[in-house]
């Protein structure tokens, strides 16, 4: 294995470490947003699906504008949820309408900072999963041919009285000529 080859491994190796940190962060995140962030009742004041597409592959976003009050102030807030399928995009944005209204959570200490889908699924905790997902692949690929290339112990050899072939000590028979070996 040569130099480059090593430094590259360790660097995906500790890249694969710092995105697990990042999930970690990131779940914890979440988490805290669901214990910690009062609920309220937001009225949706625009529901649309929008456009958007990234290189050739088409994606639509379901925007929401919010309109909410804490503590007397008002708030508006806008959220987006990515479906790569029209229809996926067209049904969420159906279920909550320009009119309607929708549990919300929103951050205690800045109150415009607000989550519209903050419950326990995969879809909240996506973020930390991918990170996790990705991590791990980077530990698996960067470790394995370190840990390939890692230098073993030499096992001491010894040498047959009878046959005098190389074989590993420890043994109590040849495995060439099944002479007894003992130990002088
Ligand atoms: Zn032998």
């Amino acid at each position: 294995m040569t130099r480059f080859q090593k430094t590259f491994c360790w660097l995906v190796l500790l890249t694969g470490f710092g995105l697990f940190a990042l999930g970690v962060r990131s779940a914890r995140y979440r988490y805290h947003i669901l214990q910690q962030w009062p609920i309220t009742v937001a009225e949706v004041t625009r529901s649309r699906v929008v456009y958007a597409s990234q290189d050739r592959k088409p994606r639509y976003l379901a925007e929401y504008q919010f309109r909410y009050r804490v503590e007397g102030a008002p708030y508006t807030a806008s959220t987006s949820v990515v479906r790569s399928d029209y229809r996926d995009a067209q049904e969420l944005v159906s279920r909550n309408p320009a009119g309607s209204t929708k549990r919300i959570r929103y951050n205690p200490a800045n109150p415009a900072e607000m989550e519209a889908n903050a419950v326990y699924n995969l879809e909240f905790f996506k973020l930390p999963l991918i990170f996790f997902g990705v991590g791990f692949s980077c530990v698996f690929v960067g470790s394995l041919p370190l840990l390939l290339a890692a230098p073993r112990p030499k096992r001491e050899q010894v040498t047959c009285p009878n046959c005098q072939r190389l074989m590993d000590r420890g043994r109590r028979h040849c495995p060439f000529c099944k002479e007894e070996l003992v130990r002088y």
